[in-house]
């Protein structure tokens, strides 16, 4: 688990797998379906990073 940066999302096509994946509920359903990270919630243990098919979920230091 990587301890500091976020995640920001770029290039999503609204699958909705990376909020299936998330241990702290931390990827939000936006109005026009495409993931919102709460930071405060996020851990950034990277699930959802891994499982985008799209790499639309990307780690920034
Ligand atoms: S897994 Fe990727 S493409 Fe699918 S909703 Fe999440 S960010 Fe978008
Ligand atoms: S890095 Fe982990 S905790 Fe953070 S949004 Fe992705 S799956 Fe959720």
């Amino acid at each position: 688990m990587l301890s500091k940066g976020y995640i920001v999302v770029c290039g999503c096509k609204k699958c909705g797998r990376c909020r299936t994946v998330c241990p702290t509920s931390a990827l939000k359903r936006t109005t026009d379906y495409r993931p919102k990270i709460d930071h405060e919630l996020c851990n950034r243990c990277m699930l959802c990073v891994r499982c985008c098919p799209n790499k639309a979920l990307v780690y920034m230091e």
